[in-house]
C-alpha cells in the first residue's frame, strides 16, 4: 500500500468503514510508516475533538483511545483470518468426505 492509498483510508478507518482486507493493509502500513501514523493521529484527534464539542464530555484521553482502537483493529483482522482458516478447513474436509464416500461407493461396485 502506498502512502496515498493509506491517506485515502484514514477517514473510513476512523469511521469503521473499512473491509477486513483494507483494514489489514492499512494497519500494516501504519505500523511501518510514521508519516501516515501521524496523519491518522491528527485526523483522529480532529474527529474526536469535534464529537467532543458536540457532547461536551469533558477531559478525554485521545492518544489512549486511538491506541485502543488500533488494538481492536488488530483483533478484528486476526478474527477475520481465523474465520477464513475455519472456512477453508471446513470446505477441505467436506471435499475429502465426498472423495472418501465416492471411493467407498466404488469399492462396493467393483470389488
Ligand atoms: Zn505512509
Amino acid at each position: 500500500m502506498t502512502c496515498q492509498e493509506a491517506e485515502r483510508l484514514v477517514t473510513p478507518y476512523i469511521r469503521d468503514e473499512l473491509t477486513g482486507d483494507e483494514l489489514e493493509a492499512f494497519l500494516n502500513h501504519i505500523d511501518e510508516c510514521p508519516n501516515c501514523r501521524e496523519e491518522l493521529e491528527i485526523y483522529f484527534m480532529v474527529d474526536v475533538g469535534l464529537r467532543q464539542l458536540d457532547h461536551d464530555s469533558g477531559t478525554y484521553d485521545i492518544a489512549g483511545d486511538l491506541e485502543h482502537k488500533i488494538e481492536e483493529s488488530y483483533l478484528k483482522v486476526s478474527h477475520m483470518w481465523m474465520f477464513r482458516m475455519f472456512r477453508y478447513a471446513v470446505s477441505t474436509l467436506s471435499v475429502m468426505a465426498v472423495i472418501v464416500t465416492a471411493l467407498l461407493q466404488f469399492r462396493i461396485w467393483f470389488f
